[in-house]
C-alpha cells in the first residue's frame, strides 16, 4: 500500500483506530498539550507501520503538526545518521558545473 495515497484516503480519515486516537487525546498533542479548540492542528503519528492500513490505537499518537514536524525530523536524522556518505553524495552536494546566478541582476 502506498503511504502517500493512503494518507490522502478516506480510509486513513474515518480509520477507527485514528479517531480513537484523537477522541483519546482530546484534541491535544501528546507532547506539548496544544489545543486544537485553540486553532493547533492535530494530526496522527504513526509510531509504527507495521500494520499500516490496520492500525490498532497503540501504534498512533495524536501530536500537533510542530511537535508532527520535529518528530519526523529527529527519526529521519536518526536514520540517515546511520548511514556511510558515499563519494556521489557529495560530489551531488557540491556541484557547481551549474553557476548561481541571480535573475533579478
Ligand atoms: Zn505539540
Amino acid at each position: 500500500m502506498r503511504y502517500r495515497k493512503y494518507i490522502e484516503s478516506d480510509a486513513w480519515r474515518s480509520n477507527p483506530a485514528r479517531l480513537a486516537e484523537l477522541a483519546a487525546s482530546r484534541g491535544r498533542c501528546r507532547l506539548c498539550s496544544a489545543r486544537a479548540s485553540r486553532g493547533w492542528r492535530i494530526e496522527v503519528h504513526h509510531a509504527t507501520y507495521r500494520r499500516l492500513g490496520r492500525e490498532r490505537r497503540v501504534d498512533l499518537i495524536a501530536l500537533c503538526s510542530c511537535c508532527h514536524r520535529d518528530v519526523e525530523t529527529f527519526l529521519r536524522r536518526r536514520r540517515y545518521a546511520r548511514r556511510v556518505p558515499l563519494r556521489r553524495d557529495v560530489v551531488r552536494v557540491h556541484d557547481f558545473r551549474r553557476p548561481l546566478v541571480d535573475p533579478t541582476r
